[in-house]
């Protein structure tokens, strides 16, 4: 069956079934809880909770993305070039891990004096084009689960998707998935050939297959870059990452460093030592030590930030990822953080938020029969 139920744009938009009644009723559209919402019904709720529809036809939950924006309208006039930050994707075993390995080990390590203390989830290296150094962002994070729960959360954080593809296996379903993922959150794609060091590594029929299904060489005149490499021995990887750098040259990329911090939590943990440690992403403004940072249900101010080499910093610019200390508890991944004026602000934010969640729990669990609408109350 086409479209969605009530419940499940309920939760999908974290608001109670009410609302989304509520919302309907105020544009004279009269439904119940048990009635199915077509595509042009979802997409009139969807505009009032700033949430665009991906798709045409039926609309699954999935392909509603909150609409975030990063610059407002204040930073127009002080936008400078930002680094870009890029996720890589592809099949299992393709060479995803050891890709990124060697980016980190051979840039980070040798520009670093002290190398790599621990993983924070992503990482700047310094990549050379036209002879000057430019910094740009790889998140630590390889496979799509990372990239779909961000995207489910409304967060975009990655400039360039790079799909890994073995030569000697060519394109598979993980690959065809990723793929699909990017060009649903409009990234551009740079593809890596991976393992052309290999015994029956055939580039040529990797590019045949993906150009059978839409990704067409910039060799033979489309518009995807794809590079042969080899993960393992370092092989062409600079070229890829100059290639990484043309794309996103090509996207302008820019914020505003001269304003209070926004982005995305990357990832986050319960330190049984250390308390609640959480990698934020800066894509926007400037975070420092000392902020009052709110990250959906969490919230604190910022005792510490580490950067990726584990060194304390005190203060993280615009596409900077640092690891922080100090949040009342653990942020979901994918979630966006703000900076606020006090504590006291934060905390009743946070509170809102908490109950929010609560009753879209509940509207979900109530469209499942398992709680009366009493407990809404
Ligand atoms: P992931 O699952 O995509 O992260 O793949 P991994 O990076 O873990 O690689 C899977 C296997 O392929 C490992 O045994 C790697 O050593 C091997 N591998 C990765 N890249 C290359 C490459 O360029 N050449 C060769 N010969 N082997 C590779
Ligand atoms: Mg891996």
């Amino acid at each position: 069956e086409q479209g969605l139920s009530v419940p499940e744009l309920a939760q999908k938009l974290a608001v109670n079934d009410a609302e989304i009644i509520k919302t309907l009723f105020m544009k004279g559209i009269v439904t119940t809880v048990n009635q199915t919402l077509d595509e042009e019904t979802i997409k009139l709720v969807c505009q009032e909770f700033n949430v665009e529809v991906l798709t045409s036809g039926s609309v699954k939950v999935e392909d509603m993305v909150k609409k975030t924006e990063i610059l407002d309208e204040e930073d127009l006039e002080s936008l400078e070039t930002r680094p870009p930050v890029v996720t890589i994707m592809g099949h299992v075993d393709h060479g995803k891990t050891s890709l990124l390995d060697f980016i980190r080990k051979s840039k980070v390590a040798a520009s670093e004096a002290g190398g790599i203390t621990q993983g924070i989830g992503a990482y700047k290296v310094s990549v050379m084009v036209d002879g000057a150094k430019q910094s740009c962002v790889f998140l630590d994070t390889p496979g799509h689960e990372a990239f779909t729960a961000m995207r489910a959360r409304g967060a975009q954080v990655t400039d360039v998707a790079v799909i890994v593809v073995a030569a000697d296996d060519g394109v598979k379903p993980q690959t065809q998935e990723a793929i699909a993922h990017a060009r649903a959150a409009s990234v551009p794609i740079v593809v890596a050939i991976n393992k052309i060091d290999k015994e029956g590594a055939e580039r040529e029929r990797v590019m045949q297959e993906l150009s059978g299904i839409g990704l067409m060489p910039e060799d033979w005149g489309g518009d995807v870059p794809m590079i042969p490499v080899s993960a393992l021995k370092g092989e062409n990887v600079d070229s890829l990452l100059e290639t990484i750098m043309l794309v996103a040259e090509f996207q302008e990329l820019k914020a505003n460093p001269n304003r209070s911090a926004k982005g995305t939590v990357i990832e986050s943990c319960l330190d049984k030592t250390k308390g609640v440690l959480a990698t934020l992403l800066v894509q926007n403004g400037t975070l420092r030590k000392g902020d009052v940072v709110l990250c959906g249900e969490a919230y604190g101010k910022i005792r510490a930030l580490l950067d990726d080499t584990g060194t304390r910093v005190e203060t993280a610019g615009p596409s900077t990822a640092v690891q922080v200390f100090g949040l009342s508890s653990v942020p979901i991944a994918g979630e966006m953080f703000e900076v606020l004026d006090s504590l006291e602000a934060a905390r009743e934010q946070a509170e809102i938020c908490a109950e929010t969640s609560r009753l879209a729990r509940l509207a979900a669990q109530a469209a499942e029969g398992k709680v009366t609408l009493a407990s809404f109350t």
